[in-house]
């Protein structure tokens, strides 16, 4: 069953070593658990429902606990602590197009605020239920998940919205077609979700980020069907469909996507290579996003995060050899892990493997082969799973993204780093990045941070926001984008104006009224109203 307060199925964890556990102590010091409110205490907190009743709304208080959240750090501390500040008041599960349209049209007519809800994966805030006068709704879209034309000849497939993942991937597989979209969060983010929040998969250097796939679709907007045609390309004016990525849940519930497919590779192949520093891995994974080659994915983990990454791995036998091997070839302290690999047919993954080995030895590269990318593969949706236990041993994680062009690269780590490490006074915060998403200009950069959770919700509240300020400000000043892949909720909205001007902001506001003249599609999301 899905944790309530935490990440994933409950019947999985991560299983931190102990020398993991002394790695952080060394690092930030011992944790104290924190106590979170149990189920009961949190039901308690919940009021009663403002909605005037109708046949496709729950107001189950069970059911609006837990769609009161998403997955950012604030959404944890509240849904642990018992500080949610506002719950919905009632939850719809419609299954077909008509029953979105008429609980829009309920809503509008109630004065009701709608929450369009996905897969609650969102790490930015966007699905907090805003403290206001009028009730609020939350539509979930996990029984909407068909998958109701695949076009073989044009490959394009279209789905309900609601689809996760692993049901969208097991419906494409089974036709040999693959979309090859797999963010961290794929057990249970939706494709809607993923249009709406423009996601990043960790294969994206193949297949692109999701505004590459999403060739289509439909909007249930508060005043209408918004179609989105799935062209080839078109010089019809702005595209529309630049309008709903990123929306948010501000524009309407997207009901159906249409996404371009790809047939499922023959072959799957990820390799790992050490540098002694960032600066050479760096070097490297630039030559290799502007070589042309096409790789099916890199991720370079910097010298804080290889260490972190190793020292979570371990104790094993297998890896002090390694490292006694990689010390001897020049990569001690400050190397970097990069993982890259080949996704294809198997003729086109050996050649591009091999022209990609040629430029990473020319930066100092040290092959370690494929044991290590073999365990990344296996284990990648699986590290997402240490935030519960490092809660419960009283650390919080958090991580923080951007994107800029590789000339920033260097001191936009920096910079978000140093914030982020001396960004509360009387703590120690560890703080670790990788880059997973290249293009020929620029990178994005990932990075995580840990810290120890306060004897109080609001403590620790306090903490992550100072953290989180810290790093967003150094973000902004580095000429970043405030996300990548993660969007922009509540959490960045405060950052959004650096990035698109007082023109841009009107424009986006005007494109929100057009649609929902009453302000009742997830207010306060992505852009304050007035
Ligand atoms: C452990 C973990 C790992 C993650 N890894 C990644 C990653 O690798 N890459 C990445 O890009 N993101 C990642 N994320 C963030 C998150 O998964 C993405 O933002 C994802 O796109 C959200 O999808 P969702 O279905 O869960 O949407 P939700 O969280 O439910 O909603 C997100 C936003 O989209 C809106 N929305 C959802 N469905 C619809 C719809 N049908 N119509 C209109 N609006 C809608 C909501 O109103 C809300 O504003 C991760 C999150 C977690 C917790």
């Amino acid at each position: 069953m899905r944790r309530w307060n935490g990440w994933g199925d409950d019947a999985v964890s991560y299983g931190v070593t102990g020398e993991a556990k002394a790695f952080l102590e060394e690092r930030i010091g011992p944790g104290t658990a924190p106590r979170d409110v149990s189920r009961q205490e949190i039901m308690a907190k919940v009021p009663r429902s403002r909605l005037p009743g109708h046949p496709l709304v729950h107001e189950d208080v069970w059911q609006r606990v837990l769609h009161s959240a998403g997955q950012s750090q604030g959404d944890w501390i509240d849904i642990r602590g018992g500080t949610v500040p506002a719950f919905p008041d009632g939850v719809a599960y419609p299954e077909s197009e008509e029953d979105v349209r008429t609980l829009l049209t309920y809503a509008r007519q109630a004065g009701v605020i709608v929450i369009p809800y996905g897969g609650g994966t969102s790490v930015v805030g966007h699905l907090s239920v805003p403290l206001q006068d009028r009730p609020v709704l939350s539509v979930d879209m996990s029984r909407m998940k068909a998958l109701l034309e695949l076009d073989d000849t044009s490959r394009l497939a279209t789905f309900q919205a609601g689809v996760r993942g692993p049901d969208l991937e097991a419906a494409l597989n089974a036709r040999n077609y693959t979309l090859g979209h797999y963010p961290q969060s794929f057990e249970y983010s939706t494709l809607g979700g993923w249009v709406a929040a423009r996601s990043a998969g960790q294969y994206s250097l193949r297949y692109g980020k999701i505004e590459r796939l999403f060739a289509g679709g439909r909007v249930e907007t508060p005043v209408g069907r918004l179609e989105l045609p799935a062209l080839p390309a078109t010089a019809a004016g702005p595209d529309l469909r630049e309008m709903v990525l990123g929306s948010e849940g501000r524009l309407g519930v997207i009901t159906q996507a249409v996404v371009r497919v790809q047939p499922l590779p023959e072959k799957e192949v990820i390799k790992a290579a050490f540098f002694p520093d960032a600066a050479s891995a760096l070097a490297a994974v630039r030559e290799l996003a502007q070589s042309g080659l096409p790789l099916g994915m890199l991720r370079l983990s910097l010298s804080e995060e290889t260490e972190t990454t190793l020292r979570l791995s371990g104790p094993n036998k297998a890896l002090d050899i390694l490292e006694k091997w990689l010390a001897l070839r020049g990569a001690g302290e400050g190397r970097c892990l990069l993982l890259y690999g080949g996704i294809g047919l198997a003729g086109t993954v050996r050649w591009v493997l091999g022209e990609a080995w040629a430029i990473l030895k020319k930066h100092r590269g040290i092959p370690v082969g494929t044991p290590i990318g073999r365990a990344w593969h296996k284990n990648r949706f699986r590290l997402p799973y240490i935030r519960n236990e490092l809660w419960e041993m009283g650390y919080a994680v958090d991580t923080l993204e951007t994107a800029v062009s590789w000339r920033r690269v260097p001191e936009t780590v920096r910079a978000v780093q140093q914030a982020l490490s001396e960004g509360l006074e009387s703590e120690k915060v560890h703080v670790f990045t990788h880059l997973s998403h290249f293009y020929p200009q620029g990178a994005s950069i990932y990075t995580s941070y840990v810290f120890r959770v306060a004897p109080s919700a609001a403590e620790t509240r306090e903490r992550w926001q100072r953290l989180k300020r810290a790093a967003s400000a150094a973000i902004v000043r580095c000429g970043g984008t405030i996300s990548h892949q993660h969007g922009v909720g509540l959490d960045h909205r405060p950052y959004l104006a650096a990035e698109k001007g007082v023109q841009g902001l009107a424009m986006l506001r005007s494109v929100c009224r057009a649609v929902d003249p009453e302000e009742m599609m997830n207010p306060g999301k992505l852009i304050a109203e007035g």
